[in-house]
């Protein structure tokens, strides 16, 4: 018997550790149902919400996302065309300044051409050449001229530096002619002729204008340059009363580019080139 109960017992003994085991296994099942039961109704859950958002027939909900990335973006490209905008007005005032600064150069006795001035020129008439850039302006003058019946001709546009010495050397050889010693005669010439170095023929941007004597006299071509040159650019740069500032005699003649702005203004003003820089700058 005890035998048996100690067999009994070892059976027992020996059963125990397979129930555990199975109670241990059928409890993981369990677990495991559970936990795919879960993860089937997160499932199911997830879809129906899924579902739920796409037939939403709400337009703010359907838009929310996009409108607040189009808004943003919106805001952003706004600002951005804002920036680009300023930007550009800030390059084009940028650009204007430097665009005008070109002609708006002083030379006078005082002010002498930089060093190394280059110039590229452009073949207005009859073998007179003037800066390229003020080409449009001075043949949409010459046109408008033409129009109101007025026929001008560019007498002298640019000139190197020896013809403008050439110009001096001849001047002062007239007055010597007339009795004058060389330094008189130098002074005198100063009058008419300006230095080598000093002249804005030499910067392509100052033209003598007269009249073509056929069809217009110089008298017409001078009135009509003063009264309408600066629709086109243009100033008339030395007038008579204002020699003692420029330095220069009177020349009906003598047109000088300045760019629209500086021209309508000085014009308006009756100031000259010397006196629009001094309240400019
Ligand atoms: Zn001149």
């Amino acid at each position: 018997m005890k035998e048996y109960s100690s067999n009994d017992d070892i059976n027992r003994h020996k059963h125990k550790p397979r129930k555990k085991l199975r109670r241990k296994a059928r409890l993981l099942r369990r677990i495991r149902l559970f936990l795919l039961a879960l993860l089937v109704c997160y499932c199911l859950a997830a879809t129906m919400l899924g579902f739920g958002l796409l037939s939403n027939n709400d337009p703010v909900g359907e838009d929310k996302q996009p409108k607040i990335l189009n808004s943003a973006v919106e805001t952003n490209d706004t600002d951005f065309h804002a920036d680009s905008i300023a930007n550009e007005e800030n390059n084009l005032d940028k650009t204007d300044a430097e665009e005008t600064a070109w002609c708006l150069i002083l030379v006078n006795k005082w002010n002498r051409i930089p060093d190394g001035y280059e110039v590229e020129l452009t073949e207005f008439a009859d073998g007179q050449c003037i800066d390229k850039r003020i080409y449009p302006a001075l043949r949409e003058m010459f046109d408008a001229a033409g129009s109101d019946n007025i026929y001008p001709v560019v007498a002298s546009g640019y000139r190197t530096t020896q013809k403008q010495q050439n110009l001096m050397d001849e001047k002062i050889a007239e007055y010597q002619a007339e009795g004058y010693a060389f330094e008189e005669a130098t002074t005198k010439a100063e009058e008419w002729v300006a230095i080598p170095g000093t002249s804005e023929h030499q910067l392509g941007l100052g033209v003598d204008i007269n009249a073509d004597g056929i069809h217009s006299t110089g008298k017409e071509v001078y009135e009509w340059l003063s009264q309408n040159s600066y629709k086109f650019g243009f100033i008339r740069r030395y007038p008579a009363h204002k020699t003692d500032i420029t330095g220069v005699i009177n020349e009906p003649w003598h047109y000088r580019y300045v760019g629209m702005e500086a021209a309508e203004d000085i014009y308006n003003q009756d100031i000259c080139l010397e006196e629009y820089l001094n309240k400019t700058n």
